[in-house]
């Protein structure tokens, strides 16, 4: 992957960097003058190294800005002293002014600090690069390091949360994807004002499969659950294993008649189709479903929805299995009941 570097500079502070940064092959390069417009394309497309002219207007502001945002402090910020007067300055008070400018500026957020003294080009200078070059070229290899390190950080990242949330067994996601999940999918319905439904499904009679056919059975036949029950849902549908047997399906933009018709879907899939373990067996089995959709009162962590989810599965459960019960139908039997006794 190419590494993005961000010049805010102007044409002239570009034409004074070394020729490498121009190396399309390995950098995407950016040069922008106007601070506003610099913050704004680091917030939607953050370089990875900065290199920054300090005579320009609100250089120093931009490399504050950067280190105050948790999400982008990471972008290796060099930043290269062209003011007449600082240069001068250093000239006449020597070492321990640039020791101080440079604690200044490391301070207020920069990575690096360079005098950025463009020199003629001489017959001295080696392979054209002047001394000055040479210096951001080895800073800019130091950014180099770091930026690599940061992505393989990030990389790291992804493939431990991957495997903090995925079930080993069905590759699913786990409990405790769900439980990261459901309060932002509530969240954003809320801010959306679209609906939400969740199904909570669980084998029938499960522990007699495994005392049949044994646990190895059992478990390649949640293994295959998993996968139909996957390759059954829409794209707004995901299907997390909730524990042992038993998931929870979240149906993102759907009402709860909606939320019916598909767990009755998931339903005949599972009953109609035996499942075949190997080339000798094959088991059928049945699935009960229990269906809700958010209301305005349900917390925010998705627990009184589960619940109710969780109360329609166990009247599916009671009134004989193999069935899918909504909240609405369970309320509305209630009410039927209440009103007749
Ligand atoms: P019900 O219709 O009431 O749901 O009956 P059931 O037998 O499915 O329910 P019960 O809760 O009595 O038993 C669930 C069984 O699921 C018991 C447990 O050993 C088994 N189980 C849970 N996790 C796994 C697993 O990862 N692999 C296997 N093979 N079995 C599991
Ligand atoms: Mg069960
Ligand atoms: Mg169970």
């Amino acid at each position: 992957m190419k590494i993005s570097i961000l010049v805010f500079g102007s044409d002239t502070f570009l034409a004074t960097l070394p020729d490498q940064i121009r190396d399309t092959t390995a950098f995407n390069l950016e040069v922008i003058a106007d601070v506003h417009q610099a913050i704004s394309h680091i917030q939607t497309a953050p370089p990875d190294i900065m290199l920054v002219q300090a005579s320009l207007d609100g250089s120093m502001k931009l490399c504050s800005w950067l280190k105050e945002q948790t999400q982008l402090s990471w972008i290796y910020c060099i930043f290269l002293e062209d003011r007449p007067q600082k240069l001068a300055a250093r000239s006449k008070h020597g070492w321990e002014w640039e020791l101080q400018m440079t604690a200044t500026v490391l301070n207020q957020g920069a990575d690096a600090y360079i005098r950025h003294l463009p020199e003629e080009k001489t017959e001295h200078t080696l392979a054209g690069v002047t001394a000055n070059q040479r210096l951001i070229l080895a800073q800019l290899a130091v950014g180099l390091r770091k930026v690599q390190k940061y992505r393989d950080l990030l990389q790291k990242n992804d493939l431990l949360s991957a495997i903090a949330l995925a079930d080993s067994l069905t590759e699913l996601n786990n409990r405790r994807a769900l439980e990261w999940d459901l309060p932002r999918q509530i969240q954003k319905a809320r801010t959306q004002g679209t609906p939400l439904s969740l199904i909570i499904l669980d084998i029938d009679y499960f522990k007699k499969v495994n005392d049949t056919y044994g646990h190895l059975a059992g478990d390649r036949l949640l293994q295959l659950l998993g996968s139909r029950l996957r390759q059954n849902l829409r794209s707004q549908d995901t299907a997390f294993r909730y524990g042992g047997e038993e998931f929870v399906v979240v149906l993102a933009n759907t009402t709860g008649d909606e939320a019916l018709v598909v767990a009755d879907r998931l339903n005949r899939i599972v009953s109609e189709q035996p499942f075949t373990i190997n080339s000798k067996l094959t088991i059928d089995i049945t699935i009960s479903l229990g269906a809700a959709s958010l209301e305005a009162d349900d917390d925010d962590k998705g627990l009184s929805l589960l619940h109710r989810a969780d109360q329609c599965l166990f009247h599916a459960k009671a009134a004989g299995r193999n069935q899918a019960i909504s909240w609405d139908y369970l309320s509305h039997f209630s009410h039927l009941q209440a009103v007749s006794s």
